[in-house]
Order: structure tokens, then sequence, then C-alpha cells
């Protein structure tokens, strides 16, 4: 298994990392797990073609996470034109929000039929699913009040990957981290703390107890690239490759 870290900061694109994507690849299998704004441009940066993804996996609906979908969607339109499928994998309500998220910036493009199937597979927390050979096991994390919040536990070819999304300490992420490869943990801050987002103590606290075996915190915030020179566990950055 590949990743490539296509955004590592935050919603603010905190040092000026872009916004959440990583390009996770398996034997004959590409998918997105998140697409922030930038994640075309992220592509294109490291010279990636966009018709590697068979299917993306959105986390939540926050912009930094879904907002690069109608870029994408114009990139298979008319710069490298897409027949097969498109999948979007996703929390209750993905569908619904991804289209009103294309007609608000593309209205006339988004009345016409696209020239791919855009299909659409809302999942709901504890319901796993199999896609091109990878297991998506989707946990709600405590982000948003009412809207649902995924964190993935990935597996394929024998490698497990978990990832946070952006949420604040749960112990589902000890829980699903153990016997992983690796963990991308969010970390948003280091000194504020939320019950919406990690901070770098509470993750270093916890890390004796989890089970993954690299440990990769990303959507870095401020606070945190600000204090680097105190943080002892592996940072993301963008255009980052890991193998597993
Ligand atoms: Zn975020
Ligand atoms: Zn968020």
């Amino acid at each position: 298994m590949q990743i490539t870290v296509l955004g590592a900061g935050d919603a603010f694109s905190s040092g000026g990392r872009r916004q959440s994507g990583y390009l996770v690849e398996t034997e004959g299998t590409g998918f997105l797990l998140d697409c922030g704004s930038m994640t075309l441009q992220a592509l294109k940066a490291l010279g990636i073609s966009a018709q590697r993804i068979d299917f993306v996996a959105i986390s939540h609906l926050h912009g930094d996470h879904f907002a690069g979908l109608p870029f994408l969607f114009l990139e298979y339109v008319y710069e490298q034109p897409r027949t097969r499928p498109l999948l979007i994998v996703g929390p209750p309500g993905t569908e619904e929000r991804v289209w009103m998220l294309y007609r608000a910036m593309y209205r006339e493009l988004a009345a016409r039929p696209l020239c791919f199937p855009l299909q659409f597979h809302e999942l709901n927390p504890g319901q796993s699913a199999t896609l091109c050979g990878v297991e998506l096991f989707p946990f709600r994390v405590p982000h948003q009040e009412k809207d649902i919040s995924f964190g993935y536990l990935t597996k394929a070819n024998g490698k497990a990957v978990l990832y946070s999304g952006d949420c604040g300490w749960n112990e589902d992420l000890i829980r699903y981290s153990a016997n992983t490869d690796l963990f991308i943990c969010e970390c948003c801050y280091f000194h504020r703390q939320t019950a919406f987002h990690l901070s770098y103590p509470q993750i270093a606290a916890q890390r004796a107890r989890m089970g993954c075996k690299r440990l990769l915190l990303s959507h870095l915030g401020r606070e945190v690239l600000e204090r680097m020179p105190e943080v002892t566990i592996e940072c993301a950055a963008d255009g980052l490759v890991v193998e597993v």
C-alpha cells in the first residue's frame, strides 16, 4: 500500500500546507481519502494523473475535506475525459451536499449530464464496505454536533491504515489503531483543548496506548507548526509518500 499525502494542512492552510487529501494506492486500485479544495492542484504538482482514482472516501462534509470534488469533476469532463464511473463514499447526506456544492460552483455545467456515471454510497457508522478490493470501515468521531463525521479504518493487501478524519479525543482511536501499519491522525492544536479537534499533548500522552506501527500527524494547525521543535512524533508534509 502506498499513501501519498496530497494535503497535510488544516482548513486555514496553516503554513501554506494544502487542505486534506490522501491518495491511497494498492495493487490495481487508487482512491482518495478526502478531497480538499486543493486536491487537484496537489495531483498536478506531484505529476499524478487523476485517472488513478477509482473512488473517493469522504470523512465529513467540511469544505477542507470535500470542496475539491467539483474541480475533480471538471478535470474529468474537460481535461482527462472519464467514462468509467466515479464512486463517492461518505457519511449520510454526502450525495445532496456534493451536488449542492457542484451546482453552486458551476451551475450551467452541473445542469448537463456528466460524461461519466457519478455514483454515491452513503455509509452509516459501523457499516463496512468493500470497494475494488479495499475494505473501508467508517466509525463516528466527535467533530460535528448534528452531521456525522467519520474516521476510516481501511484494509487492503494485508495492510491496515487508520485515518482519524477531524475529531476530538475518543477511545476508538486506541481501539482501531491496534495492529495497523499506519495511523494518520489529525493534530490541529497545541495548547487549545476542545472536544472537536485533537491537540499535540493529547496525542503524545496516548501514543504508548496506540497499536499502530507508524503514527503520522496531519491536518496540522498553526499552533502545532509554531511549536514544531517540541513535536517528537512524525508529521506529514504535502507530497510525502509512505509505503506500508
Ligand atoms: Zn478539517
Ligand atoms: Zn472538519
